[in-house]
């Protein structure tokens, strides 16, 4: 007998009929004789819609009231599918996520696991029950809802496998697989069997949305393999593990994230401590909890030189704020920012080892006259910004040089 832990996203739950087949196939699970632990997200678009209805009360509402508004969404759904188990004769039980023991930090919308309690669903299971979870949510030491932060079911999932040592965690999607770009968006994306926990983490990081990439960063940290597949097919999955050893393959994803912003630190003083002060402008958004990514120093003119940099979107406005207060004692002379940019990215272990990825990548930006505005690399990943209108068409064109001519 198994430990099985199965995450089932907003589209696998959006209706009764697809409520009935998550049913179907966890009973089945069961059936086997195995343990069932079963996490879910709120139906379709729940969480939108709760948060289009928050806008129209207050355009402005804690954060507190609005986990305390996106946390119910699950609640139906974990509560609709137990319904759904006991009608077909099998024993049941719903836990919210204090139930379950997820103990979080007290960033609401942003909240991090701290714990997971999880003698609640040890007892349930002893009494062969299926257990089934809300995703996304836990409590604060003020004993307040909380929410991990968008797409955060998978984390729900993979946190109650990597503490109950399950012995699978499958996440259940509307795709049957990681591909190579997004499926819904490049046609020729090909299916990936096996990719690695850190190739999987850069491409959620960078904006492959199907799996949380904090949900990847703790499989990697507790070496729990998943596996992603469709909950409308019964085709096998990929698998997310420590090593990919089935396609040793040069890049493993292209992914775009538009959630992004570009902020200029204009006409900064050329003088020795330059660097001091660029430290002092960076310690400060980070005190404030905004992360900074590419980063770009412009050849200087009349003695003066620009820092630009990339923020989260929604972060913009707080770090635009931030940079007005100190830019007179750092003698910049503007602070320009712009939301109508993309980050378009290509992640491959295999550019380690293989000069020239940069090079192809480019060329095929070039090619399809997509202008490039800012550069940056690591070791399995290289990341450009763009002009927003040239997102997708720079990721066809990317995908085809990479994985359609070879
Ligand atoms: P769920 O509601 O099940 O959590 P999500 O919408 O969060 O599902 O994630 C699944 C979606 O991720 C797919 O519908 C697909 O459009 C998108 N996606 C983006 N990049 C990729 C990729 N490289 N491989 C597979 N799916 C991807
Ligand atoms: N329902 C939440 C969201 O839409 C959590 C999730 O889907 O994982 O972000
Ligand atoms: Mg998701």
């Amino acid at each position: 007998m198994a430990l099985i832990v199965q995450k089932f996203g907003g589209s696998s739950v959006k209706d009764a009929e697809r409520i009935n087949n998550v049913a179907d196939i966890v009973t089945s699970t069961y059936k086997e004789g195995n343990d069932v632990v079963v996490v879910v997200s709120a139906q379709g678009d729940t969480t939108d819609d709760l948060i289009a209805k928050a806008a129209e009360i207050n355009d402005k509402p804690s954060k507190r009231e609005m986990d305390m508004l996106l946390s119910s969404g699950e609640q139906i759904s974990a509560s609709l599918l137990a319904m759904a188990i006991e009608r077909m004769g099998y024993p049941v039980v719903s836990l919210l996520g204090w139930q379950a023991g997820f103990d979080t930090s007290s960033d609401y919308g942003n909240a991090r696991i701290k714990r997971v309690n999880v003698q609640r669903i040890e007892q349930e299971l002893d009494k062969r029950r299926i257990v089934v979870v809300t995703g996304f949510q836990g409590v604060n030491r003020y004993g307040d809802m909380t929410t991990l932060g968008r797409g955060g079911s998978d984390t729900s999932a993979v946190a109650i496998a990597a503490t109950m040592h399950a012995d699978l965690c499958q996440i259940f999607t509307d795709v049957d697989g990681v591909y190579t770009a997004d499926p819904r968006k490049i046609p020729g994306a090909i299916k990936l069997s096996s990719i690695s926990y850190d190739e999987m983490l850069e491409l959620a990081t960078l904006g492959a949305q199907v799996l949380h990439n904090r949900s990847v960063e703790m499989a990697k940290k507790y070496n729990i393999e998943l596996e992603v597949l469709s909950s409308l097919t019964r085709r096998k999955g990929t698998i997310v593990k420590e090593e990919s050893n089935v396609e040793k393959m040069l890049i493993s994803g292209v992914a775009k994230d538009d959630n992004i912003a570009r902020i200029s630190i204009i006409g900064v003083p050329d003088k020795p401590g330059l660097a001091f002060k660029a430290f002092k402008i960076f310690s400060k958004l980070a005190s404030k909890g905004i992360n900074v990514d590419i980063i770009l120093q412009s050849i200087g003119r009349n003695g003066t030189k620009d820092i630009s940099f990339t923020v989260d979107k929604n972060k913009m406005d707080d770090a635009i704020a931030l940079l007005q207060q100190n830019a007179e004692k750092w003698g910049a002379s503007n602070i320009v920012s712009d939301d109508n940019v993309t980050k378009v990215s290509i992640v491959g272990a295999g550019m380690e080892t293989h000069p020239g990825v940069a090079a192809e990548m480019f060329e095929a930006l070039f090619s399809r006259s997509v202008n490039i505005q800012m550069i940056s690399t690591s070791e399995i990943k290289i990341s450009v910004l763009l002009n927003k209108a040239d997102g997708d068409r720079a990721v066809e064109a990317i995908h085809e040089k990479f994985f359609e001519n070879h």
